[in-house]
């Protein structure tokens, strides 16, 4: 792999005060495709705007993938990262969706791996914060016609990111989408596509203008059965059971969800991957038998949910106060991502 160091360093942010996706290092990964060549030219450059024709097909059509992830700083100053390997293979699965040439996944994490080892000084170390990680594949052809690219650009950026509860673990506000909807079967609801969000925001936008946090979308033929949150699965404890939607082709398959199942299942907990309904919810808030309620994905982790609206109803949750089950799983997760908790499950992997 070719690296080109960057000779004008930027001056790094307060990491004290940072948000989310507002800063970039001062390198990327990059790697290209082209149908006769396969993926060629990998290499790590200054981070830098890209120059592209007006036709390019990423900006008509959203050929377009992406993923998420993060490197976390621990207390010996090892970079941590957390089941990388799963966002590799996942970013795949959203290559095969959409017609994306397959990248192979051993380069993407070496690569990935040298680019962290390059911009270790801007793995943030206070408590919550990390280095986001975005995985971007964008077709390139300069073309107006409806097909599948020909030429691809794969890169990575890298982003410091502030703790996700800057003013401690809080419960969030639930609107319950019930006009518009997210994905439905035979969709690409299950991938990380550019496409998939472009479509969520209109439904976003409702939400905060009711003052609430986040989206909980509905299935997309009957609105009835509950999906996930915005980028959130989500999970309900009814009567000490744990019950979270199962993947049935049209909700993402979260890194986090799948490390929230094990868990719970090794802490003892019965856990269902089934169908709820909107309907099954509000029974069981009425009967007093939904104890807790939260989201999990990359970005914050567990978010515990305070509070639903759906139609005209308002309900809170646990008395819009934080569970035994989500502070428990908060604090098993992050110990294991900054390599503070036992890791039974090998999922942090130290970066060398
Ligand atoms: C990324 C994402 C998630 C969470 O996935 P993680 O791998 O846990 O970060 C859930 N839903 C959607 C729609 C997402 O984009």
């Amino acid at each position: 792999m070719k690296i080109e160091l960057n000779k004008n360093l930027k001056k790094k942010p307060d990491f004290n005060d940072l948000g989310f996706g507002r800063y970039f290092t001062d390198h990327m990964y990059m790697v290209n495709y082209a149908e006769n060549k396969g993926w060629f030219d990998e290499r790590i450059v200054p981070y830098q705007s890209f120059t592209m024709d007006p036709a390019t097909l990423v900006f008509h059509y959203s050929q377009t993938i992406f993923e998420g992830l993060k490197a976390y700083k621990d207390k010996e100053n090892n970079i941590r990262l957390f089941r990388p390997s799963a966002n590799f293979a996942r970013l795949n699965d959203s290559a095969n969706r959409c017609c994306i040439p397959k990248i192979d996944e051993k380069a993407a994490l070496n690569g990935l791996t040298e680019l962290l080892k390059i911009e270790k000084d801007w793995i943030p170390n206070l408590p919550g914060t990390s280095l986001y990680i975005r995985p971007t594949i964008i077709a390139t052809d300069a073309v107006l016609g409806v097909r599948a690219s020909s030429t691809y650009l794969f890169y990575i950026i890298l982003s410091p990111v502030g703790a996700y509860y800057k003013n401690g673990f809080a419960p969030g506000k639930i609107l319950i989408e019930d006009f518009y909807t997210r994905a439905s079967s035979g969709g690409t609801g299950e991938y990380k596509m550019g496409a998939n969000y472009a479509i969520s925001l209109k439904a976003s936008e409702k939400a905060k203008a009711q003052n609430f946090d986040q989206v909980l979308w509905l299935d997309g033929k009957e609105k009835k059965y509950i999906e996930e949150v915005g980028a959130m699965n989500i999970f309900f404890i009814i009567d000490n059971e744990v019950i979270t939607p199962k993947l049935h082709g049209s909700i993402l398959p979260g890194i986090t969800r799948d490390s929230v199942i094990k868990l719970l299942k090794d802490f003892g907990y019965k856990v269902t991957e089934r169908q709820i309904s909107v309907d099954e919810l509000y029974e069981a808030i009425k009967n007093k038998k939904l104890n807790e309620s939260f989201g999990t994905g990359t970005a914050a982790v567990i978010s515990p949910v305070g509070w639903f609206k759906y139609k005209d109803t308002e309900f809170a949750i646990n008395g819009g106060k934080i569970g035994e089950v989500s502070k428990k799983l908060y604090n098993t997760l992050t110990g294991i991502q900054y390599g503070t908790a036992a890791d039974k499950f090998n999922w942090s992997v130290i970066v060398k």
